[in-house]
């Protein structure tokens, strides 16, 4: 896909395969379709099945292909014999193995070069999140489609309208200017992918005769830059303070009734109601408050209503809502925003922005930068990739690279090494026109309601253009905010970083030590700068053996460095860390040259100059995040940790208490802050939660600066609309599932789940503690499982959107899933009506933050604090099972440490599975037993 290719292109062929694992591992291809079409739209198919034994429950989902047909299919080699029959004269194909590797299809066409229509689809669209087969076709036919399974002529059908739809549509010159650029890029990167792409859009109406689209009418251009946006001219602003109008808590019903009134099928719901009177009582009062209120009281319309309504009322007040999850973004900035603007059109005045955190965005400046004549084939990929996110940066960002882009395009870190240099994030050194950072920045200033994340909300006030703007926010998803606090103030080093700016610094410093026209002073520099980065590689090397030698464990994941810890008591880790910053600083200072007012004369590229700058003041950057976890190493009250890799090491730190950070520099700056959440509340008290922001436990919040004015602060408990109905369980023989005695538990958890699934006839989601956990079941699953229910594991690093959305449809399926499974995911109706919770979710207790707080807090904190978390996460994990108040259903817990500590669980607890009710018993139980 990735190598040149010359011939001429005339027939296409789509060939879309079913992929099936076989005991051994290996992948095969058991059902084939394909599509050739001509240069004058004609259209032949070709089908088979292939011989096969049993599929496994998931692939049987995915085709609904028994047993018999398998059977009394021909074998592999006849129908690859006639599949390249018909492909004959056709040199490469464009695969379609949706829940597979576009790899199985080689054998079959006899053919390497396989364009991946799924790669074409994350490469173009990365915003859809549509490779899967069934999010594809809801993309196309903008409508639900209830089941998940393809024919697979279906399967080569649906490519083919993809096909159209990419070179019609999403790459048409009229809808897409920016796609002159990109034709002239993907010609330029001299690669089959390239050349397919542009001869598809050259040759639209010859494959799919329909004349009316014609994608290409503008010449191919270089000038990529030309299709920025621009930020735009900024207002004059009217934020001149006028009179506060309050929200009466007598029209807050109104709105709900007109609502009502409006929204067919809607009803008011006392709960609701109740919730929003309490977030317009702290508006009104300019009040710190916590709110909790349980799953069905309708949190997000409980808000954004009396928001607007606040807004309508007050032109010059500003609202920020932040929320801990994407996808609660995504459907506040989508669909509840866009309902509540439709249902009251006197709102659609407000204006409205969505803003991320910086390093989301793409730096136009930094990727120009890397762009050189150079640049071909996955380079030359890579780098266009990054530039289609840069025009498309209001609905895509660096966070939507997805899996199947890394594994084709990050052989040596092709991508990964692109995505963190372009980053908007860091090295930003100027003010740019044409950057997607400082235009949804300028957005947001001119906006009067901006939804965020909690991460960019910390850290608005260190924005010149937002500091001050936004006096009133809503934190959703509020029992997240301490870790995004955490996350987002707690520096990180990293040597695979510091070796990538080095090594570019050093290339570009030997070029001119071999350029004759260098000067002669800075040819001296230049091969000071290279001596001094070999001495830092010396350092880092001989730091990550320290590092080992010190814990083995670092080797296999985080571990705390602790003052007990042999960094300190063998030799001193903190000089080390210093010389270390000595050689970094020492390597900016020595590479100034490339930043002086004669860089450009410099015998280089004005864009390598302007990148080794980039790369000097990511180094500075670096070296400023070292020496404060250095600082943290030696100081009281921080946590610190350290990972290492075969080559490099991490070392990262922070505060263990944030509640004065939270007070001082996030409420004290506000005027309303509403903290929402489904679980906040531990035995129905606020106290540890409150702790944790540094809320105390009084009515008034004062401050450290007597000047600033106390404000009230108040917790409220919206009361859950239904009763949850369900049973939450403990099995008589279910162990300790203490990580001491993990293989008991292991053994234990996979004898008891197989039959456990069958009671309740699939429908289950198996909740674990960690990927190592999900990692040990799923390799035996996958092994020995031979049943007839569809397992579905999440897996590291991959977005959990297609896994969430095959649950939904395929009603019978089990999904074991990790951290993001355990809150923020909706599995409404009879999808999903056990839940199983392999073990308590206890922190691990040596995990570097809470080692630390164990030194740290006292006694009585820390456990408050332990216990807290845990009971969050049971609540969150448990919570899954009920959506509505039609679900019901059994909540079962793998681990008999619940029986001694009944306190963290939401409900009553039964002991022994024969003493579930009846109507809480699965569907397959009496068929089981
Ligand atoms: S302002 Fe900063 S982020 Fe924006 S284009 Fe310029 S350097 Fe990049």
């Amino acid at each position: 896909m990735f190598r040149p290719f010359t011939p001429p292109i005339e027939d296409i062929a789509i060939v879309f395969g079913h992929e099936r694992s076989l005991s051994n591992g290996e992948k095969r291809i058991y059902s084939v379709a394909a599509l050739r079409i001509s240069q004058h739209a004609t259209v032949t198919e070709f089908t088979s099945h292939i011989r096969s034994g049993k599929l496994r429950a998931r692939e049987y989902a995915h085709s609904q292909l028994g047993e018999a047909k398998l059977k009394n299919a021909p074998d592999e080699i006849t129908v690859s014999g006639h599949l390249q029959d018909f492909l004959e004269g056709i040199d490469h194909v464009v695969g379609y193995v949706p829940n597979g590797h576009i790899i199985s299809l080689e054998p079959l066409c006899n053919n390497e070069r396989i364009i991946d229509a799924a790669l074409l689809a994350d490469y173009f669209m990365p915003w859809t999140g549509a490779a899967t087969a069934k999010s594809l076709w809801e993309y196309l036919h903008k409508q639900e489609r209830q089941k998940i399974s393809f024919s697979a002529l279906e399967g080569a059908k649906l490519c083919t309208d993809f096909l159209q739809h990419l070179f019609g549509t999403v790459l048409n010159d009229t809808t897409f200017p920016a796609a002159s650029a990109l034709r002239y890029y993907l010609r330029t990167s001299n690669t089959l992918f390239g050349t397919f792409c542009c001869h598809m859009l050259e040759h639209f109406d010859d494959y799919f005769g329909n004349a009316l689209i014609t994608p290409v009418s503008k010449p191919e251009t270089a000038d990529w830059e030309q299709f920025l946006d621009t930020v735009p001219k900024k207002e004059k602003s009217t934020d001149q303070r006028e009179a506060f109008h309050e929200l009466p808590e007598d029209d807050i019903q109104q709105l709900y009734e007109q609502l009502a009134h409006k929204r067919k099928g809607y009803s008011v719901r006392q709960p609701q109601v109740d919730y929003a009177s309490h977030v317009a009582r702290a508006i009104n009062a300019n009040a710190v408050a916590c709110i909790e209120a349980g799953t069905g009281t309708g949190k997000t319309l409980g808000y954004l209503l009396p928001v607007m309504e606040f807004l309508k009322r007050n032109p010059t007040q500003r609202v920020a809502i932040a929320t801990y999850t994407k996808s609660l973004q995504k459907q506040l900035y989508g669909n509840e925003l866009d309902s509540c603007r439709e249902l009251f059109g006197q709102y659609n005045t407000i204006p409205v922005a969505l803003i991320k955190g910086k390093s989301n965005y793409v730096c136009a400046h930094k990727l120009n930068d890397i762009l050189s004549p150079l640049l071909d084939g996955m380079e030359m990929l890579s780098w266009l990739y990054f530039a289609n996110i840069c025009y498309q940066y209001r609905i895509t960002d660096l966070d939507d690279v997805t899996p199947r882009m890394r594994a084709y395009f990050d052989e040596g870190r092709i991508l990964s090494n692109i995505a963190q240099e372009v980053s908007a994030g860091s090295g930003c050194f100027s003010t740019h026109k044409q950057c997607p950072g400082n235009i949804v920045t300028a957005e947001a200033a001119q906006s009067r309601l901006v939804i965020t994340n909690h991460n960019k909300l910390v850290l608005m006030e260190q924005d010149p253009q937002l500091s001050e703007l936004f006096k009133h926010c809503i934190i959703d998803e509020a029992n997240h905010f301490e870790d995004a606090v955490r996350t987002t103030l707690s520096p990180e080093f990293s040597t695979s970083d510091i070796f990538f700016y080095c090594r570019y610094l050093r290339e570009q410093c030997r070029k001119l030590i071999l350029a004759p026209s260098t000067p002669e002073a800075i040819e001296y520099q230049a091969e000071a700068v290279v001596s001094e980065i070999a001495y830092t590689v010396t350092k880092i090397d001989a730091l990550r053996d320290q590092f080992k030698q010190m814990n083995q464990a670092a080797a296999y994941g985080a571990v705390p460095v602790t003052p007990a810890h042999q960094a300190f008591t063998k030799g001193d880790i903190t000089n080390d860390l210093e010389i270390l910053n000595k050689h970094l600083e020492r390597i900016h200072e020595l590479s100034a040259f490339f930043s002086g007012k004669k860089a450009g004369n410099l015998p280089l590229g004005y864009k390598s100059i302007s990148r080794c700058r980039t790369m000097r003041t990511l180094l500075q950057e670096a070296s400023v995040n070292l020496m404060l976890i250095r600082k943290g190493l030696h100081e009281d009250g921080t946590w610190n940790s350290i990972q290492v890799f075969p080559r490099n090491w991490l070392l990262c730190g922070g505060q263990v208490y944030l509640g004065a950070f939270i007070r001082e520099s996030i409420i004290k700056q506000r005027d309303t802050i509403i903290l929402t959440s489904a679980t906040l509340t531990h035995q129905s008290s606020f106290t540890p939660y409150r702790r944790t922001l540094g809320l105390g436990k009084s009515d008034v919040l004062t401050f450290s600066d007597k000047e600033a004015p106390p404000k009230p602060c108040f917790v409220a408990r919206v009361a859950p609309p239904f009763t949850p109905d369900y049973s939450l369980v403990v099995p008589s023989d279910a162990p300790s599932a203490l990580y001491e005695h993990k293989r008991l538990w292991l053994e234990y958890t996979l004898k008891v789940l197989p039959k456990l699934i069958e009671y309740n006839d699939g429908a289950t989601l198996v909740l674990c503690a960690s990927y190592e956990d999900l990692e040990a079941l799923r390799q035996e699953f996958e092994a020995t499982y031979d049943g007839s229910y569809p397992l579905l594991f999440q897996r590291k690093g991959e977005p959990a959107t297609a896994l969430i959305e095959e649950f939904r449809t395929t009603r019978e399926s089990v999904l074991f899933g990790v951290e993001t499974f355990w809150h923020g995911v909706d599995f409404p109706g009879n999808t999903l009506t056990q839940v199983i919770i392999t073990r308590l979710p206890f922190p691990a207790p040596n995990s570097p933050l809470m080692d630390a707080r164990k030194r740290f807090l006292p006694d009585g904190v820390f456990w408050e604090r332990y216990r807290y978390e845990t009971a969050i996460k049971f609540r969150q994990g448990a919570g899954r099972l009920i959506r509505r108040e039609t679900d019901s259903g059994l909540v079962i817990v793998l681990d008999n440490r619940l029986l001694k500590n009944q306190r963290l669980a939401p409900c009553p607890v039964i002991q022994g599975m024969r003493n579930i009710p009846e109507r809480h018993r699965g569907k397959g139980w009496n068929k089981a037993k």
